[in-house]
């Protein structure tokens, strides 16, 4: 298989086998984002996409049930397109009933209810969103292309075809100064779409990012460590939805899964045993050396 981009996966789904049917994304503009910065959006001509199958095929067990669609939005494609693919890869693997990957919120407003539905049937299932915030001007001032009335009302539709799926919050977004105003409307954007979960990452932002010339000219001055850890605490508190909230990603200084509404005193109370305890120098460490980032010039403790 020819592998040129970077191949991004979501925790859960670390253990299944990713397909390569394009390269890249089709929007490619986030200002947090580098990922695929250097791939200009490239689909693959389908026997490119069958030989791609084809070793997945020679790997495979019966245990393969699911396959995960690499890069930044293969779910952008038309779902024409996408049913060819599944078609393909149950041909040669036929216990193959599940799919996931990366999808943008516009990818799903760009399809039908009946392509959402017909997506869902072929075993579309537990997406990744980037939904990162639910409050416009954050989602704005980072070029995300979608508003947080798109937040719920994508999420609703999703629920409406009968999937499940993640939406991710990006921690940290908003700037210094600005984490619990994000928090408490990202909280309501999200509860009102009431995502199957929600994994919490804190932004870990790198030189490569066009985010950088905000940070070179004092436009977005990054949170502290301390910052972000009370905004996913007053992000957990006022949400207000049936969710299961994982900030376990290695983004996250303070980690911890559990489920809404049983859990959450549970995991304020740890947020709050935690976020006195925050080793402001060390934390700040470790994310550098995780994600080889920089916070530039961060706002001090
Ligand atoms: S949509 Fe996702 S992959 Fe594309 S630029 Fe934004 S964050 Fe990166």
């Amino acid at each position: 298989m020819r592998r040129t981009q970077p191949l991004v996966r979501a925790p859960r789904d670390m253990t299944c086998p990713m397909l390569e049917i394009a390269e890249g994304c089709t929007y490619n503009r986030c200002k947090f984002c580098g990922i695929y910065r250097n791939y200009p959006f490239k689909l693959y001509p389908m026997d490119q996409v069958i030989d791609n199958i084809d070793e997945i095929a020679r790997k495979a067990t019966l245990l393969t049930r699911r396959i995960y669609l690499a890069g930044g939005n293969p779910y952008g494609l038309p779902t024409k397109h996408l049913v060819e693919v599944f078609d393909a890869v149950e041909e040669r693997i036929p216990q193959v009933n599940s799919y996931g990957g990366f999808c943008r919120i516009l990818d799903v407003k760009g399809k039908s209810d009946s392509e959402l539905r017909l997506l869902a049937e072929r075993g579309v299932n537990d997406l990744d969103i980037g939904a990162e915030s639910g409050l416009d001007s954050v989602l704005e001032f980072v070029e995300k292309g979608h508003t947080a009335q798109d937040v719920i009302e994508q999420g609703l539709r999703l629920h409406d075809a009968g999937m499940d799926f993640t939406y991710f919050y990006l921690a940290g977004l908003a700037g210094a100064g600005r984490g619990i105003e994000n928090a408490i409307a990202s909280a309501e954007a999200f509860s009102k779409a009431s995502p199957t979960t929600i994994l919490v990452v804190c932004l870990a932002p790198v030189k490569t990012w066009p985010l950088a010339k905000d940070i070179e000219s004092g436009r977005w001055v990054a949170p502290t460590e301390v910052e972000m850890a009370q905004e996913i605490r007053a992000f957990v508190e006022h949400l207000d939805c049936k969710t299961t909230v994982n900030c376990s990603h290695d983004s996250d200084v303070i980690r911890f899964e559990g489920g809404l509404p049983a859990d959450k005193e549970k995991m304020l109370a740890l947020l709050d045993d935690r976020i006195p305890k925050i080793d402001e120098r060390y934390a700040r460490m470790m994310r550098e050396m995780i994600h080889g980032g920089s916070l530039g010039k961060a706002a001090t403790a």
